[in-house]
């Protein structure tokens, strides 16, 4: 049990300040484990991989090959001027496409959804059905979502638009939907080649990435078998790229796949996913619709406009091999149409753009890798570890501050160089935050065992260490405070000298080691004589002193008189068998009637001591007990 005690004794420095640490860790684990916090840091981060991608757009190169053509503002007005209102005829989009193919483009790709008949143009989407029976690069849209069976009979899907690809991955939670609006289907007949378009936008309603596949419920006609595993269909822009690297550079995809790690493989590709199966994209900066940085824009109107100048026999707007090879994504740029999205690097993009880029990441191989929680969380470690070295390293404050500013921004820059290089995203957020409270933390426990071995300095000064009484420093100093709080207060106080009688005598009888433990013992009676508030010290050998605040000097008097009794009275064991007993002698003083500085008040205490050893010793100076 002793032992108990002694090793909390021991410690207790060190333990209070675990106990401190774990609170505060505690405390930060609570409140980093949040629902509300998590999404935030969350927020916080995707905002960093914004910034990043705003400062890497500058160094990168878009695909000439790919050309986005747009119903633009004006192309808006074009329509509506000639052709009514929305959605225009459909044998437009025939012609169009009649018109690009004469050149031999690798693709076109409708960003649109043929989803309803058009009632007032009979004639018109045969006309657009006939024009696509006759390519096989045309690609077209179609979009999943949850509507209730009650408003919407979830439609069965044709085999030919379904894709089939092995998930090796077990921790891959794809989006799935229930519910669908099924494509024109003589459109989708004609097409064949149809991908979902489903781009779901992050909480802070940014659009950062792009399913690579959904899944949907198989659903058969007249069959019995239920439930039915889930269809998939991939975005259409794989797709695309998946038909132009087979055309281009002879590709297959025996191996497709989404492997263990979460990678899609695909002939020598290898996109990085998300474990919701999604593609972050790599952004190539603001849009090529607003500042023309992009991709090449060719607004719908003028390649209308061409095919009527074209039929008449007059010069063309575009020259004859503009769009020979070329990637040609159709969709649509205006408010009105509501295909507008917000991206890392601009507020408005159309969502064809979309297309475009994932289509330029996959050709450059330049999709994000986000790295791992475990891999992240790990570096968040290390990053708080090397602050954490920092704090303790350096003494001086600015040093450390400055050295962690240096650390975290090579950090920063590390994570750009990793993301412009490597297309990896490491976190920011989650290793800064640690490492702000890692300094907080580390700077206010080393700060208080600071203050704490301050305190320990101080009273290894002031102590003496045989008596573990006040040193003569400290009761020099206690004096000059009592007369200013004297002064300050209008009080007085006094000071006692002690000195221990015939203690030489003693030292010769006894030998100095029992000196030193009666001196010991000596002045723990002292201090148990008087108030807390009293300062007893060791003024030298085996004199002592006590000031006394707020005291009179007829009382300091008394006190002494009391205290000498108590001396006198009191056995002294040396050894079990030797027991004693020493006086003392005692001096008073009082401020300010016997002296106005420290020197005078000793002078005049030590005069008194005098008196009392003159006197015969075991009393106190001046003292008159006959007036009680
Ligand atoms: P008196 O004061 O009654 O006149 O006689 P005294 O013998 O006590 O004389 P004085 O005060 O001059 O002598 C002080 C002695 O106290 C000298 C020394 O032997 C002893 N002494 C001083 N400091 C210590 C100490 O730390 N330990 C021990 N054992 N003895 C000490
Ligand atoms: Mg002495
Ligand atoms: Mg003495």
């Amino acid at each position: 049990m002793k032992k108990i005690i002694e090793f909390f004794e021991k410690y207790q420095v060190i333990l209070a300040y675990s106990v401190l640490l774990a609170l505060i860790l505690t405390i930060a684990y609570i409140v980093f484990t949040q629902p509300q916090t998590k999404t935030a840091l969350v927020a916080m981060e995707s905002k960093t991989f914004d910034i990043r991608q705003i400062f890497l757009s500058e160094h990168k190169k878009t695909n000439e090959n790919i050309i986005v053509v747009t119903v633009d503002d004006m192309s808006y007005e074009y329509l509506l001027e000639n052709y009514g209102d929305w959605p225009i005829p459909r044998y437009l989009y025939g012609e169009f496409l009649d018109y690009v193919e004469a050149q031999k483009p690798a693709i076109v790709a409708f960003d649109f959804l043929f989803i309803s008949a058009l009632r007032n143009a009979p004639r018109s989407d045969e006309r657009f059905i006939e024009a696509l029976n006759r390519y096989d690069n045309v690609f077209t849209a179609m979009n999943f979502d949850d509507q209730p069976v009650s408003v919407r009979k979830p439609p069965e899907l044709p085999e030919y638009i379904k894709d089939n690809f092995k998930i090796e991955s077990k921790n891959l939670v794809p989006r799935r939907y229930t519910n669908c609006r099924a494509i024109l289907k003589g459109i989708m007949e004609a097409v064949k080649n149809v991908g979902h378009i489903n781009t779901p936008k992050s909480d802070d309603g940014v659009n950062r990435i792009v399913p690579l596949f959904i899944t949907y419920p198989a659903i058969k006609e007249n069959s019995a078998e239920s439930p039915q595993q889930d269809d998939k269909f991939l975005y259409m822009t794989i797709k695309v790229a998946k038909r132009y690297l087979a055309d281009t550079k002879g590709m297959t995809f025996e191996n497709e796949k989404i492997d263990r790690n979460n990678n899609y493989i695909f002939g020598d590709r290898k996109i990085p996913l998300t474990n919701r199966g999604d593609i972050i994209l790599n952004w190539y900066g603001k849009s090529g619709s607003t500042e023309g940085k992009t991709f090449t824009y060719v607004p719908l109107w003028k390649i209308l406009e061409s095919v009527k100048l074209k039929r008449d026999g007059k010069t063309e707007l575009f020259e004859n091999e503009y769009f020979k090879d070329k990637i040609i994504y159709v969709g649509t740029n205006v408010f009105a149409l509501s295909d507008i999205k917000t991206v890392p690097t601009d507020k408005y993009m159309p969502g064809v753009e979309i297309h475009a880029t994932l289509l330029n990441n996959i050709l450059d191989n330049s999709a994000i890798k986000q790295l791992s929680i475990p891999a992240n969380i790990l570096i968040t470690i290390l990053v708080a570890g090397i602050i954490a070295l920092i704090v303790m390293t350096f003494n001086s404050t600015i040093v450390a501050i400055v050295s962690s500013l240096v650390f975290a921004s090579a950090y920063v820059f590390l994570t750009y160089v990793l993301m412009r290089y490597f297309n990896l995203w490491i976190w920011i957020v989650w290793p800064l935050t640690a490492s702000i409270l890692t300094f907080i933390i580390l700077y206010i426990v080393k700060y208080l065992i600071k203050s704490r071995d301050l305190e320990y300095t101080y009273k290894l000064a002031t102590t003496d260490g045989l008596t573990e009484l006040h040193n003569h420093r400290y009761f020099q100093e206690r004096m000059l405070d009592s007369i200013a709080l004297s002064d300050r207060y209008k009080q007085t106080f006094s000071l006692i000298m002690i000195d221990i009688d015939f203690f030489k005598k003693f030292n010769d009888s006894y030998g100095h080691q029992a000196g030193d433990a009666v001196l010991k013992n000596v002045a723990q009676t002292l201090k148990k004589s008087v108030r807390t508030t009293d300062i007893v010290c060791r003024y030298g050998g085996e004199e002592m002193t006590i000031i006394l605040r707020d005291i009179s000097h007829e009382d300091a008097l008394k006190m002494a008189q009391k205290i000498c009794s108590t001396i006198a009275e009191k056995k002294f064991q040396l050894t079990p068998e030797l027991q004693c007993h020493v006086t003392i002698s005692l001096g008073v003083s009082t401020y300010p009637e016997n002296g106005k500085t420290p020197t005078e008040l000793i002078e005049y205490a030590d005069q008194q001591l005098y008196k009392a050893k003159e006197n015969g010793r075991n009393q106190v100076g001046n003292f008159a007990p006959e007036k009680e």
